[in-house]
């Protein structure tokens, strides 16, 4: 098809490619100026907003340290709050892998919350149970950008001495009770800027934390260990030679050259934002007379970053996801699926012998979900298209016969 619209297309300007030819004309490439000043914009981007809100006691400083994923921010995060061999982390099996495999590489087990059927996002009412004595950290997830009932999740945490870490991968900009993700009182939010989320560095991460101990931890095992990053080596008054290695850290650190899109791209977080919102509207209102179960909107007075769009087919509607997928991209429309539950993939699956109706909820929704397109580079035109397709392949199911099952072997390729 010469006219496909894919899935996702990151939404890069004149003002990104300035930036980044700037990198490379200064000839620092690696973590540099521009980390920091990408470091210092993020924190105050969240921390604006918090100043205009009543602040009752004094806190510390949230702190933004640039990493190279959000997989390895997430690494960091449990690494720092002491995660090691045995512990156990609470989290949603309906997220992507890397929330969990993290949680390996420590040596620590994941252990699955099912998720609110609504909301996609983990069930706070099933977390108490899960806890057993070797829990450390609960690690929810902003499906979608729809933000968790954070506030009983860090008061079980709280109750019961534990630490919460988000997975703010979906979630910039988005807001839980009119405060930003990321200025919650977890103990670190983790943000990433892989190609398809809502703004980009290519690859890359942030962590966010007001825990100075956590910075700290992550700021030294994010760069081997060392104990000051590159840029403090060159404005410190030990001699350039000089570091000190007290840790065996990681390999973590964000270049320059993917700071600086990340630079340009913050400054257009909120008009992203905008323009994604507009589109989710567009589209539920545009679709909710179809069999279809429209995404779960922020409650009001709430951002919904809406970094996915998550639609999911009603049990009345004679055509399987499969089909459903297969069909939009006939008409020219590529499609998604977030996500697979982690605990029907096979590492997952066979590491701790879990079965599909372990997580009745997780495994239900991911039955019927399609991500359907959108992003900031779709114009009117494209959602129409979208939109058009959904339809038509609605009318196409409607028309088949009752019961009919040589619909899905007709149409396989
Ligand atoms: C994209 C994503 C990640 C991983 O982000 P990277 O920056 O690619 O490491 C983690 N969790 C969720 C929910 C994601 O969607």
């Amino acid at each position: 098809m010469t006219n496909f619209l894919p899935f996702s297309m990151p939404d890069i300007g004149e003002e990104e490619i300035a930036e980044v030819v700037d990198s490379l004309r200064s000839g620092w490439l690696t973590s540099g100026p521009k980390t920091q000043i990408f470091e210092m914009e993020f924190a105050h981007f969240l921390s604006r907003r918090v100043k205009a809100q009543e602040q009752t006691e004094p806190v510390q400083p949230l702190q933004a340290l640039a990493v190279n994923s959000a997989t390895s921010g997430l690494h960091l995060a449990l690494e720092a709050m002491g995660v090691g061999p045995g512990d156990e982390v609470i989290t949603s099996p309906y997220t992507f892998t890397a929330t969990a495999g993290v949680i390996r590489h420590l040596g620590a087990n994941p252990v699955f919350v099912d998720i609110d059927p609504v909301t996609l996002n983990i069930d706070p009412r099933k977390i108490e149970r899960a806890i057993t004595e070797r829990t450390k950290v609960i690690l929810p997830i902003h499906i979608g950008g729809l933000a968790c009932e954070m506030e009983p999740i860090i008061e079980i945490a709280r109750r019961r001495g534990l630490k919460v870490v988000e997975d703010a991968a979906h979630a910039l900009p988005s807001t839980y009770r009119g405060h930003l993700v990321g200025t919650l009182e977890s103990d670190a939010t983790v943000y990433s800027f892989y190609a398809t989320k809502a703004i980009t560095t290519g690859e890359g991460g942030m962590i966010v934390t007001r825990d100075p101990e956590v910075a700290n931890r992550c700021r030294v095992m994010r760069l081997h260990g060392i104990n000051l990053d590159a840029f403090d080596r060159n404005s410190s008054t030990k001699p350039s030679w000089h570091y000190d290695v007290v840790a065996p850290g990681f390999k973590y650190n964000l270049t320059d050259l993917a700071a600086a899109i990340g630079i340009q791209q913050l400054k257009k977080a909120w008009s992203f934002q905008e323009r994604r919102a507009l589109m989710a509207r567009r589209y539920n209102d545009e679709l909710r007379d179809l069999p279809t179960i429209l995404p779960a909107g922020a409650p009001d007075g709430d951002l919904h970053s809406w970094q996915l769009y998550i639609l999911r087919l009603d049990h009345s509607i004679r055509i399987t996801r499969e089909d459903f997928i297969k069909q939009m991209a006939r008409r020219g429309v590529g499609c998604s699926v977030h996500f697979i539950p982690l605990h029907l993939h096979p590492y997952w699956r066979e590491t701790y012998h879990l079965q599909p109706h372990h997580f009745p909820a997780a495994w239900r929704a991911f039955e019927r979900v399609v991500s359907l397109p959108l992003y900031t580079k779709m114009s009117d035109d494209d959602q129409t298209r979208v939109i058009e397709a959904v339809r038509e392949v609605v009318d196409l199911a409607a028309a088949l016969p009752q019961n009919s099952l040589i619909y899905s072997t007709a149409c396989s390729d």
